[in-house]
C-alpha cells in the first residue's frame, strides 16, 4: 500500500470536508439476483467509499433499498426529510439513487427544500459498482467534489457534469452520458482544472431553508398524440385530479378542432389546473405565437415555458400539496423557484 508522504498527507487531509452519503438503492448498488440486478445495501459500495475516504469524512446511511422504479412520492418526502433532519455539521450531501427516476426525485426535492444552505447531490450509474467497468466510481467521485464545493442547492453529477437537480432529465438508456441539463447551462464540470463551477447556474439563496414535504399525487401527465379523444380530460378529472401536465406539440399546438379543446375547457372550469409543456426536450414553449396555443391561453391554462415535465410535474405537485388554488398556482408558474423555469424579463 502506498504512504503518504507528509506533504501529500497536508494536502489530502487538511480541512476534510464532512459529507453524508445517503443511499437509496438504484444499479450503483445492485448486484445480479435470481431475476436480474436488485439493489443492496451500503456495503456493496463500500470498496469504492474506502477510496473516497482519502479525500473525505464520510457517514454512509441507507435510507432505502430500492430500483428507482418502485420509487413513489412518499419515498421523495421520506428522502427531503432525511436529508432536512440530518444536513446540519456536514458540508455536503450526497444522494446515491437509481437513475430511471433520479430526476423527478431531484426535482421534487428542489421544491420540498427551498433555501437548502449545504450541496446535495444525486448521483447514480448505468453499470453497478460491482462491475470493475463502472461509471460510478467516477459520478461519485464527481458528486462529492460538489458536495465539498459550498455551492447550496439541489444537483445531480453524472458523467463528469454536474446539473441543477429541477433541469435534469435521463436522455439515454445505457451509455454513460444518461443525464443533460435541459435548457440550462452546467453547474459545474469536471475537467483538468478539476470541478469548475458556473456562477451564473447556481441557485441564488433567497431566505430561511426549511422543508416543505406536503405533495398532491394527483397529477396526471398527458402526452398528446394526434386524434387522442377530448373526452380523456374529463375521465381525468372524474377521477379526481386536480393537476394536468400536458405535453403539447413544438411551441405548444393543441388540436383545436372539432370539438378539441372542449376537454381542455371543462377540467380547467372544474378548478384543474392544466400545464401546458411541450413534447420536444429543447427549448422553451410559447402558447403566444400560433392561433391554436392563444386558444388555449383564452381558457386559462398556464404556460410551462422552458420547464422539464419532470420539473413541471413535481412542481405542480408541489403547489398543490402546498394548498394553493388555481390563480395561486398560474401566478407561481411565471416565477422561477430554484431555477427550473426561464422567468421572462
Ligand atoms: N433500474 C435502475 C434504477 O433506476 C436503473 C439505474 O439505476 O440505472 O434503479
Amino acid at each position: 500500500m502506498y504512504n503518504y508522504t507528509k506533504q501529500e498527507k497536508k494536502i489530502f487531509m487538511a480541512d476534510k470536508k464532512h459529507i453524508l452519503l445517503l443511499t437509496t438503492g438504484g444499479t450503483i448498488a445492485s448486484l445480479p439476483g435470481d431475476a436480474g440486478l436488485e439493489p443492496r445495501q451500503a456495503g456493496v459500495m463500500e470498496r469504492e467509499i474506502q477510496q473516497l475516504r482519502t479525500h473525505y469524512e464520510i457517514t454512509v446511511e441507507d435510507v432505502m433499498c430500492l430500483d428507482s422504479s418502485n420509487i413513489l412520492p412518499r419515498q421523495w418526502q421520506q428522502i427531503a426529510r432525511y436529508i432536512f433532519s440530518k444536513y446540519a455539521g456536514y458540508d455536503g450531501i450526497v444522494v446515491s439513487h437509481g437513475t430511471d427516476t433520479m430526476a423527478y426525485t431531484a426535482s421534487a426535492v428542489t421544491f420540498m427544500l427551498p433555501n437548502f444552505p449545504i450541496p446535495v447531490v444525486f448521483t447514480g450509474s448505468q453499470l453497478p459498482l460491482a462491475n470493475v467497468l463502472s461509471d460510478g466510481p467516477d459520478n461519485l467521485r464527481t458528486a462529492f467534489a460538489m458536495a465539498a464545493s459550498g455551492a447550496a442547492g439541489v444537483f445531480l453529477a453524472f458523467d463528469r457534469r454536474i446539473m441543477r437537480g429541477c433541469r435534469a432529465v435521463k436522455v439515454r438508456a445505457s451509455d454513460f452520458s444518461a443525464f443533460e441539463s435541459v435548457n440550462a447551462r452546467y453547474a459545474g464540470m469536471i475537467s483538468s482544472r478539476g470541478l469548475v463551477l458556473d456562477p451564473r447556474a447556481l441557485p441564488v439563496q433567497t431566505g430561511s431553508p426549511c422543508l416543505k414535504e406536503s405533495l398532491s399525487e394527483d397529477v396526471f401527465l398527458l402526452k398528446l398524440t394526434p386524434g387522442l379523444s377530448p373526452n380523456i380530460f374529463s375521465a381525468l378529472v372524474q377521477m379526481g385530479y386536480k393537476g394536468i401536465v400536458v405535453e403539447a406539440f413544438g411551441l405548444g399546438g393543441v388540436n383545436i378542432l372539432e370539438g378539441g379543446l372542449d376537454g381542455i375547457a371543462q377540467a380547467v372550469q372544474a378548478g384543474v389546473s392544466v400545464v401546458v409543456t411541450t413534447q420536444c426536450l429543447y427549448d422553451s414553449s410559447d402558447l403566444r405565437v400560433y392561433q391554436v396555443g392563444n386558444k388555449l391561453l383564452e381558457l386559462g391554462v398556464i404556460q410551462g415555458r422552458d420547464m422539464t415535465s419532470e420539473a413541471a410535474m413535481t412542481k405542480l405537485m408541489w403547489a398543490l400539496g402546498q394548498g394553493m388554488d388555481p390563480g395561486q398556482i398560474a401566478t407561481l408558474f411565471t416565477q422561477s423557484l430554484a431555477g427550473e423555469i426561464t422567468v421572462e424579463e
